[in-house]
């Protein structure tokens, strides 16, 4: 019988077998693959002193052989084998004879190399504690990313109260300025000549220049702290547009622009904030004007989606154009293209970062088309009031 057993495990696995007797001494080993290692001199052995892991396991080996506990399995024991390979086995320690007349005359240590499982078993720990690592430094970067992201917040607000205070505190002097040269130029503190009243217009137009470039510095600081907020009225958007436009045309009559206004009729009523959507007209305005070399057309058109929720307006000029490669950058802060620096148009680069953040306040979206030396078309859209 119990060489039939044997006969079967060892035809179809990796297996060893050690007997022992009731007094737990090693009777017989069974280990044709050499699973155990050297086993020369276990036999009349005690089966703890040749099986370690039996070590402090007497009273359960006697309470198996008596049938009183299940066999006792142990998994995964690291052994070296006989040609002094690491192997992994697992042990089941069960009860039996050879005559069957009573059960638990012998102990049974079967062996069975799992060393494939044990090997993968130990690349999966390795896996989970390089996981366990990653995850670790990972957190450690997500803390000082987030200590990062603290100190740049920092940072910019930092920066940001450092503009506004020094744009309030321009403006102040800048006013003066420009008071004081238009009560000069009224002739009020006497009668100038028209050199004097030539160079007088420049400071003018230059503090106004400054006055400007201050507002938008505030406007800007307003918008990054998210403090620039709207007060929205239903509008005639197109009544806006058009009186914008009627103002500037003295302007682009100076630079020798034919600027023209196309409105289509019966357009809904739209969502704004009166000041902030002149402020988007006249900025879209001025670029056109700026960057369009006399005798160029600038036209303004405004029109409405089909589903009539959102107005839409559009500026386009036969100007300078921007080259493709500075496209993706228009509209953010500071950032101003080589065809304007290249006609040396005065200019900061700012106007489109708050104009585009205005329309976005305002619900609506900006984008634009340009192709270098033949123009630009800018698009802003409003929400319509009754939009859904
Ligand atoms: P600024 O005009 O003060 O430089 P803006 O923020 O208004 O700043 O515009 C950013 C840049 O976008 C400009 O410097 C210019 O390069 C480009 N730009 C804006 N409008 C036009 C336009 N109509 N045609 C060509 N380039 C334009």
């Amino acid at each position: 019988m119990e060489s039939v057993v044997v006969e079967t495990l060892l035809a179809n696995r990796r297996v060893a077998w050690v007997a022992a007797d009731e007094s737990l001494t090693v009777i017989s080993i069974v280990d044709s693959t050499g699973l155990l290692g050297p086993t020369g001199g276990w036999l009349g052995e005690p089966l703890p002193h040749v099986l370690p892991e039996l070590v402090g396991s007497e009273p359960d080996l006697e309470a198996i052989l008596s049938g009183r506990v299940d066999p006792l399995h142990i998994e995964f024991i690291e052994r070296e084998d006989q040609a002094g390979l690491t192997v992994y086995v697992r042990m089941v320690v069960v009860a039996g004879n050879s005559d069957a007349a009573r059960v638990g005359s012998k102990l049974y240590c079967i062996f069975e190399d799992m060393t494939d499982l044990g090997i993968s078993r130990q690349r999966l720990t390795q896996s989970r504690n390089d996981l366990l690592l990653a995850q670790r430094s990972l957190a450690g970067a997500v803390l000082d990313l987030q200590t990062s992201n603290a100190e740049l917040h920092r940072l910019t607000d930092m920066k940001s109260v450092f503009v506004s205070v020094a744009a309030h505190e321009l403006r102040t002097p800048l006013a003066v300025i420009s008071s004081y040269a238009d009560l000069l130029a009224q002739g009020v503190v006497g009668e100038l000549n028209n050199r004097q009243l030539q160079s007088l217009g420049i400071i003018r137009d230059g503090a106004e220049r400054l006055l400007q470039i201050t507002a938008n510095l505030l406007d800007m600081t307003r918008i990054e702290s998210g403090r620039l907020e709207l007060v929205l009225h239903v509008l005639d958007l197109g009544e806006l547009v058009a009186s914008i436009v009627e103002e500037q045309r003295p302007l682009f009559e100076q630079a020798n622009l034919d600027l023209s206004l196309s409105i289509e009729p019966a357009l809904p009523l739209a969502l704004l904030d009166e000041l902030r959507a002149t402020q988007i007209v006249v900025n879209l305005l001025s670029n056109a004007r700026k960057y369009t070399p006399g005798g160029g057309t600038v036209q303004v058109a405004l029109g409405c989606s089909a589903d009539l929720s959102e107005l839409r307006l559009a500026v386009s000029d036969t100007g300078v154009g921007i080259a493709p490669e500075d496209q993706p950058e228009i509209g953010t802060w500071l950032f101003r293209a080589k065809s304007a620096k290249e006609i040396s148009a005065k200019g900061v680069g700012l106007g489109l970062y708050i104009t585009r953040s205005l329309v976005e306040l305002h619900g609506g979206r900006f984008w634009f088309e340009s192709t270098p030396g033949a123009g630009s078309v800018f698009h802003v859209t409003f929400l319509a009031a009754d939009g859904s």
